[in-house]
């Protein structure tokens, strides 16, 4: 019986692989960073072949580090970046040209032109998404635009078009499949939802060739076996979802209403609603979260662009703090803001406010405001912002949330996440293992493969570290009212 999985975690910034027992814990981890390209301002890219040595290396050098030989490994799982667009040539297994990362906004004003068009309702109906240049549609027309032969080599069937799951399955399997999962097709805005097939009026609408494409399978499917050359063993890979998916999956968030945000840079809240595709009334995305044999579950997702990047902001430019955990200490030299909230506009209002002209704001500050109000003033607003994302999805899947699961690098901090059960009058829990996204792919994998006998079997093993309960004597009422508030002030500032 081999003993552990193995989770790929293909980021933006960082390859790893994390090894998992049976307990779902950690027993092994190693990471590379890799390199970054910015050829112009707004384009980011990646080099393919890098992403895929360096992730072989990572591999390598953890079963290597930890004394685990390949045959111990049951299954790998991929989780990854999602929406990076991969195009390479078929006979070579060469990439045509750097890989287009999410962030990426080359295709923005054709993205708007789109929008011009009137397409915004087709294209929400059929993929869930509303048009923006994240998505891998336009990132994969602008390549065939713009690289020389592309388009008559992707016509005659001889590139491929993938995302990183995809390319690093492509590679582990010494390119015999060519296939990618629900998860990471819900991204592409060229996957039709709902009946979970290319769809071809969008593949006509961005003039991309079907051929290019990889088979879409369910995110717990016996993909392929990694070719016995790589690791001298043949691992199945039997697990891949998106990473926000794979972090819901993680978090054992596996029934509707069950919602999980990340704090990291900016936050990212996804809820299960289960059979349910949600057209959202306020600019949220739907997406597939994951398919467990035939049954296909769906999400709500919304992000927030600023939350640890305002702890940032207050450590490296207003320098009140010297790293991110101290800003815990400063806030618990008050009791509570003294009156200051925190718009946190540095990049206009997202979700559910959508105003591009709107700014960061600081109000209410007195004679007396201290350091201290200012720091809880910015914890308040990371939650507060969390707050008007869980309620914009209460509303729009008509769900009342009981509980919201929480981890990234922010939810070191006790306090945030008090502040955070207080204001939303809910139960926040932290689970012992952080690492949620890696975890939802080594699930995956491990149910793929009976490592794991069912969804029960999982759900025991995923366990609390701490539940933070709303606490009754705060004035959150006040809180919450004085926020929007200051949302209409900040609302519509530069735009003249
Ligand atoms: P990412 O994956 O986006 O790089 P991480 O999950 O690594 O983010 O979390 C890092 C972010 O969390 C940073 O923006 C940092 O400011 C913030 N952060 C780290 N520790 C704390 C803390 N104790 N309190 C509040 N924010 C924190």
């Amino acid at each position: 019986m081999s003993k552990y999985i193995l989770t790929i975690d293909a980021g933006t910034t960082s390859e790893r692989a994390i090894i998992f027992d049976k307990y779902g814990h950690i027993v092994g981890l190693s990471q590379i960073e890799f390199q970054q390209f910015f050829p112009k301002p707004g384009w980011v890219e990646h080099d393919a072949e890098e992403i895929w040595t360096i992730q072989k290396k990572t591999i390598t050098d953890v079963l290597k580090k930890y004394e685990i030989k390949p045959s111990d490994i049951e299954a790998i799982g991929i989780t990854n970046q999602r929406e990076t667009t991969i195009v390479w040539n078929r006979k070579t297994g060469k990439p045509i040209h750097k890989a287009i990362v999410w962030q990426d906004r080359r295709t923005a004003d054709y993205c708007e032109n789109l929008k011009l068009k009137g397409l915004e309702s087709l294209i929400q109906q059929k993929t869930g998404l509303l048009i923006d240049a994240y998505f891998s549609a336009s990132k994969i027309k602008w390549l065939l635009d713009h690289v020389a032969g592309a388009r008559e080599l992707a016509e005659t069937g001889n590139l491929a078009f993938g995302t990183v799951d995809c390319w690093l399955l492509w590679n582990l399997t010494q390119g015999q499949v060519h296939a990618t999962d629900v998860s990471n097709a819900s991204r592409t805005m060229l996957y039709n939802i709902h009946n979970m097939e290319w769809d071809e009026e969008l593949l006509a609408l961005f003039e991309i060739p079907k051929m290019m494409l990889p088979k879409v399978k369910p995110s717990s499917h016996n993909f392929g076996l990694v070719d016995k050359d790589h690791f001298g063993h043949p691992i199945p890979i039997s697990g891949i979802a998106g990473d926000q998916q794979s972090a819901l999956f993680g978090q054992m968030c596996i029934e509707s209403g069950m919602t999980k945000s990340t704090y990291g840079t900016g936050c990212f809240l996804i809820m299960n609603t289960g059979p349910r595709i949600i057209t959202s009334k306020n600019k949220l995305l739907s997406t597939v979260a994951w398919q467990i044999g035939e049954e296909v579950t769906y999400a709500l997702e919304g992000s927030i662009f600023i939350c640890g990047a305002l702890i940032q902001w207050l450590r490296d430019n207003l320098k009140i703090i010297k790293s991110a955990s101290e800003i815990e200490v400063l806030a618990e030299t008050v009791t509570d803001s003294g009156g200051v909230v925190f718009i946190p506009g540095f990049v206009g209002l997202g979700a559910p406010h959508w105003d591009p002209y709107g700014t960061g704001t600081m109000l209410g500050i007195t004679r007396g405001t201290s350091q201290g109000h200012i720091a809880r003033a910015a914890l308040e607003a990371i939650t507060l912002q969390n707050l008007d994302i869980l309620n914009t999805m209460e509303k729009d899947a008509d769900i009342k949330t009981k509980e919201l699961r929480v981890d990234g690098g922010a939810t070191a901090n006790n306090l945030l996440l008090q502040i955070q059960a207080n204001v939303a009058n809910i139960n926040i829990i932290r689970p012992k293992i952080a690492e949620s996204t890696a975890q939802g792919a080594a699930f995956l994998a491990g149910l793929g493969t009976g490592y794991w006998k069912n969804l029960d079997e999982i759900k025991k093993i995923w366990e609390p570290d701490k539940v933070f309960y709303p606490q009754s004597d705060t004035n959150m009422t006040k809180v919450r009212k004085n926020w929007s508030k200051a949302i209409d002030r900040s609302k519509n500032w530069l735009s003249e």
